[in-house]
């Protein structure tokens, strides 16, 4: 169910990730400092904000890269439990993409995408394979399964992390700033595969810079700064009509 009066999707279910007075500290700086926030299934939720005010903090305290101070995150209805090995089963169900691809370099496109249901999920090896093949197609990537990354562009290899992520068939897909270390020609084309899963339905959480993106596909915007969420809203109303000076200042002052 859409809501036109709210800019929110599904906003009757329980959301898939809230965000209690999230506190995040590294020594003496607070880096969160009480954010609260929801994420309902199918949103695309972009968080903004000016470099350094906490964002990816934030995703990384949703699957407990980082574990938060105070507050709490809680996914699909459950606080995020507190020991290793419970938190891994968490982290199955949440995939993450970041800045610099993270791939594995020793192995091909295809055994990157393929060996997270190998050797995690316990999935048979010529079923995973032809499911990350069929991964690589959906991504523009199926001619370029036996390469290693060092042979892909940037754009290439983000793309094969997002089908490595998605190989685990995640709830909910965790991005941060997945363009941002692309050459401006292999921008887009990551982008439009983001859009694409989007519009599937897939629920994400995105980190970004690039406004247009925000703009076309998100249906609710998190301003950031200085570790809290100052301003939140549909694109339509953060971009055209921000009532926060410091989110008319981060705005004014891109590219
Ligand atoms: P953003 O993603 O919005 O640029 P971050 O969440 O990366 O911001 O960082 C917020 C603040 O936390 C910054 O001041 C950054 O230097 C600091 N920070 C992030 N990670 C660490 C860490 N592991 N140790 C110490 N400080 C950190
Ligand atoms: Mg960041």
């Amino acid at each position: 169910m859409e809501s036109t009066v709210t800019g929110r999707k599904n906003g009757d279910q329980p959301p898939v990730v809230q965000y209690d007075g999230v506190v995040k500290r590294f020594g003496s700086l607070t880096v969160l400092n009480g954010v609260s926030a929801r994420v309902n299934k199918g949103e695309v939720v972009c968080l903004i904000g000016p470099s350094g005010s906490g964002k990816s903090t934030l995703l990384r305290c949703t699957n407990a890269l980082e574990i938060a101070d105070g507050g709490r995150v809680v996914f699909e209805g459950q606080p995020l439990p507190k020991t290793e090995a419970e938190l891994r089963h968490v982290r199955r169900r949440m995939g993450m993409v970041f800045q610099n691809f993270e791939l594995f370099p020793h192995m091909t496109a295809l055994e990157n995408v393929a060996v997270g249901p190998i050797t995690i999920l316990g999935a048979d090896p010529a079923e995973a394979r032809a499911k990350a093949q069929a991964l690589l197609e959906k991504v523009g990537l199926g001619a370029k399964g036996g390469n290693h990354p060092s042979a892909l562009s940037g754009g290439q290899q983000q793309r094969v992390a997002i089908a490595r992520a998605l190989a685990m068939d995640p709830d909910v897909m965790l991005f941060d700033e997945p363009t941002s270390a692309l050459d401006p020609e292999t921008i887009g084309e990551v982008l439009n595969v983001m859009k694409r899963l989007a519009e599937e339905g897939m629920t994400m959480v995105v980190v970004t810079h690039e406004m247009s993106f925000a703009r076309r596909v998100a249906n609710w915007i998190l301003v950031f700064d200085e570790g809290r969420v100052i301003e939140e809203g549909p694109p339509a109303q953060i971009f055209d009509a921000p009532t926060h000076a410091r989110t008319q200042s981060f705005l004014s002052h891109l590219g």
